[in-house]
């Protein structure tokens, strides 16, 4: 609605609204504002309530969007000021596979978000499954992503992760079943997320509330949960700058023959080249031709519940 919460400095929550029009550079989104935004306000006394108003969005570091239902050319804001996103990711309950993590990642670096990668269920893995697992974080943290490995049902791993959202305003994402909510449970218990989507909680019958919401742990974090929509879509990316949001292609893009080289059949290619020196994985380039085809609709990350 028009009414949002706004947490004081001093750690009260006022209702406010919105006074004005904002508007936000180079996007037309269907909201003025979203969780994660930071705000000045003025306040209203009544005789019988304290509301606010607010005047003033501070500047966004960053924030991400999805594509408004029903509203082509238009943006919705799902969030914004997000300092780091934590990609579930569990090797076969479900499978979470390469494509859909270079996905995310892809995306991650295009909204300008440090993405780090959770392995969850570890305690599940068999020989074959921890091999499988073991190369995958192998391949991330070749390339510079911070990888942790974690049970969230047997709160192994905890402290580790809880560390790294210290200070900081998180978000959780990865496939229905790698266990965002067992994991947020285990880090704190008394916090139950909306990350059930609509239709999977109405099947229960539970009451559910769509709007986004930010809270603060009881270790110093801040966690954004955003019901309904369990990671973020693709931006609109030009072909050329999809190389840009893969860290080991970067480093050795200048180093093509070609300089709006695109990696494909072109002649003295550094990342071809690397990629025939087992120094690029192969799944990381396949994830790239696949970007670069645009085939994104069966792969979307933002699997959003009307
Ligand atoms: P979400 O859809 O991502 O929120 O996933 P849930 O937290 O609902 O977890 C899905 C299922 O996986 C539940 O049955 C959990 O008990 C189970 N689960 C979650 N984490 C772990 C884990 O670390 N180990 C095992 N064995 N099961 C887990
Ligand atoms: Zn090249």
């Amino acid at each position: 609605g028009s009414w949002y919460t706004v947490k004081s400095e001093a750690g009260d929550f006022i209702e406010c609204r919105m006074k004005g029009k904002f508007r936000i550079k180079g996007i037309k989104s269907t909201n003025p504002i979203a969780v994660g935004d930071i705000v000045d306000y003025e306040l209203e006394e009544t005789s019988d309530a304290v509301t606010g108003t607010i005047h003033h969005i501070h500047e966004r570091k960053n924030y991400i969007v999805r594509k408004a239902v029903n509203l082509s050319h238009q943006m919705h804001i799902i969030a914004s000021n997000i300092d780091r996103v934590f990609l579930l990711v569990t090797v076969n309950n479900p499978p979470t596979t390469f494509n859909f993590i270079d996905r995310f990642l892809v995306t991650a670096e295009a909204y300008g978000i440090e993405a780090i990668l959770v392995f969850n269920k570890i305690d599940t893995l068999d020989e074959v499954t921890l091999d499988e697992q073991l190369y995958m974080q192998h391949v991330y943290q070749e390339i510079g992503y911070q990888c942790l490995r974690v049970s969230a049902a047997e709160r192994k791993g905890i402290d580790a992760l809880k560390e790294l959202m210290k200070g900081k305003v998180s978000m959780f994402s990865g496939h229905s079943g790698v266990g965002k909510s067992t994991l947020v449970n285990a880090m704190e218990p008394s916090l139950h997320l909306k990350t059930k989507t609509i239709s999977e909680a109405s099947k229960q019958g539970q009451h559910t509330t769509t709007f986004a919401e930010m809270y603060d742990l009881s270790f110093g974090a801040r966690i954004i949960d955003t019901p309904g929509i369990k990671g973020f879509g693709m931006v609109d990316m030009d072909p050329s700058e999809i190389s840009g949001y893969f860290p080991e292609f970067f480093r050795l893009k200048d180093q093509c023959k070609f300089n709006n080289c695109l990696h494909k059949e072109e002649p003295h290619c550094a990342i071809k080249a690397a990629l025939d020196n087992d120094e690029i994985a192969w799944s990381r380039y396949n994830s790239y031709l696949k970007i670069l085809e645009g085939d994104d609709e069966h792969y979307r990350t933002d699997t959003y519940d009307e």
